[in-house]
């Protein structure tokens, strides 16, 4: 048992062990990999919005006029204002679709964020002239008019010698929604939640999803740093599914133990069944050997010495002959009990049921047996109903169980020979009982006794002749019958054999 566990369920757990710590790295795997997933739609979304921004902005630089590059402009609608100062000359314009922006206390405003920026606008110079692209960079602090927030972009176009800066004002809530939430939704499909929020306040501006589980990953834009863009794996984080996975592997594994477990129980118990069931057979060869060997001896002893005429007196002679034919009966009987047993194993036996008063049955047997108890000195007690105990019989075979019963009830008595036997019955059930004051059989025996070859193990085997075999054909007949048998006893005190049927309407 210990070797078929170990060689079983050892390599069950080592691969348990193995696939859970595989698990584990695969979840490591699996965060780096997401990490990088993560790390790359950041970058998409601040490449996309670099490519908005130079695509509003691409009109200033193809510079004609004020005119003609607000006429491109404002078909956006984020788009709020343009402010252009020449840098070195007095040129200074302003364009607005919105009255409120395009007022002279708002170019003064313009005028003084160009002022306080000054550092950033040489920068951008510098750059211009270097490379001769424009670069754009958004001023840090917006600026509120009419309770509206303006965001601005700092530009520097033109060429050498007359290079002009441009704040390009607009509304930040309106650009995002306007230019990244569609790039968010290609993003996102399935995989992900994306959400822009601002970074002062944190009000929420978009969102993929309602709810944001799990870890979140956030960064700033590049070209508009007071938004963030957080990221989320949408169905839980990683290590939430490999827990859920883990989870699932550890249950099935377990289950699998379980089964397993369950399978070698059953193998053991089988395999001790067997070799018990083999045990018991060579009990029963053993057992009919000794029955068969008994009688033919005593029944060659004597035929021999009456054929050799040496019995001189008729009462010896008597005697001798009954002893023959007793032993041949106890031959006859133990041969008929195995041929039974034997059509009941080749499943052959067929029984000719019809309605028969049990009390009938009853009567006919212990008839029959009557002078052989009282001969073997056994007291007989019968108390048999009155009423019409009818049942759906094969009548032969419930006399072969009721001899059956009242032969064990004589073979296990010991000193206090007594057997009584019973019938009654109530409205659906009829019964008979073979009851006697002998050995009795302990509890944890009473049980197996309809087990084919069963014993109660007395030490000896040979202790009371038998084959193990009358109480299997007993429960079958039984069994056949939809009967059942109840067994009572107490060691040392008796036992109660009780045959209980189904009753049948009988108007006779
Ligand atoms: P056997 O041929 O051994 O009597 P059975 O199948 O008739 O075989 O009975 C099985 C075992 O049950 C017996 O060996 C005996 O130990 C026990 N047994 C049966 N009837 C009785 C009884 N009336 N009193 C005590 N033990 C009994």
């Amino acid at each position: 048992m210990l070797y078929v566990l170990l060689i079983l369920v050892v390599p069950v757990i080592v691969y348990g062990v193995f696939e859970l710590n595989s698990l584990t790295k695969d979840e490591q795997e699996l965060e780096r990999i997401y990490e990088r997933q993560l790390e790359s739609v950041l970058f998409t979304i601040n490449e996309h919005l670099q490519d908005k921004v130079s695509e509003v902005t691409t009109p200033l630089e193809n510079w004609q006029s004020i005119v003609s590059a607000f006429e491109s402009l404002k078909q956006y609608q984020f788009f709020r204002a343009l402010y252009v100062e020449g840098i070195g000359n007095d040129y200074e314009q302003l364009a607005s679709n919105r009255d409120h922006l395009s007022t002279i206390q708002f170019a003064s405003q313009a005028k003084a964020l160009v002022r306080d920026n000054a550092a950033l606008i040489s920068r951008l110079v510098r750059y211009k002239e270097s490379s001769g692209f424009s670069k754009v960079e958004k001023g840090d602090e917006n600026i509120t008019r009419y309770a509206e927030d303006l965001d601005y972009f700092f530009l520097v176009i033109g060429t050498e010698g007359n290079y002009r800066v441009c704040l390009y004002f607009f509304n930040s809530v309106e650009f995002i929604e306007q230019t990244l939430v569609s790039k968010f939704q290609e993003l996102a499909r399935e995989d992900f939640i994306l959400r822009c929020r601002k970074v002062n306040g944190g009000t929420l501006v978009y969102s993929t999803s309602l709810d944001m589980g799990g870890s979140v990953k956030s960064e700033p834009l590049d070209l508009l740093d007071n938004y963030t863009v957080e990221i989320a794996r949408a169905g839980g984080t990683i290590a939430d599914a490999v827990f859920k996975r883990k989870n699932q592997n550890l249950l099935a594994l377990g289950l699998l133990l379980v089964v397993m477990l369950i399978g070698v129980l059953l193998v053991f118990r089988n395999t001790q069944k067997e070799m018990q069931l083999a045990q018991q057979k060579a009990d029963f060869v053993s057992n009919v050997s000794h029955e068969i060997r008994t009688p033919l001896a005593l029944i060659n002893m004597f035929a021999e010495t009456l054929s050799m005429d040496r019995v001189k007196s008729e009462e010896k002679k008597k005697e001798y002959y009954e002893i023959i034919s007793k032993e041949v009966s106890r031959l006859l009987n133990l041969t008929n009990r195995i041929l039974s047993f034997s059509k009941i194993e080749a499943n052959k036996r067929i029984f000719d049921k019809a309605d028969v008063n049990l009390n009938y049955l009853v009567n006919d047997v212990v008839n029959m047996y009557s002078y052989h108890l009282e001969s073997n000195g056994f007291e007989l007690e019968k108390e048999i109903s009155e009423e019409q105990l009818v049942i759906s019989a094969d009548s032969e075979a419930i006399q072969e169980v009721l001899v059956n019963l009242i032969d064990n009830a004589m073979k296990y008595s010991d000193s206090e020979r007594y057997i009584k036997i019973e019938t009654g019955g109530d409205d659906n059930r009829v019964f008979v009982s073979v009851t006697d004051h002998g050995i009795g059989i302990p509890k944890d025996q009473q049980e197996k006794l309809f087990d084919k070859f069963y014993r109660v193990s007395t030490g000896d085997v040979h202790d009371t002749k038998g084959s193990g075999l009358g109480l299997t054909i007993v429960k079958h007949i039984i069994e056949a019958h939809e009967g059942t048998i109840d067994v009572k006893s107490t060691p040392g005190k008796g036992s109660t054999f009780r045959l209980n049927f189904k009753r049948i309407e009988h108007n006779g």
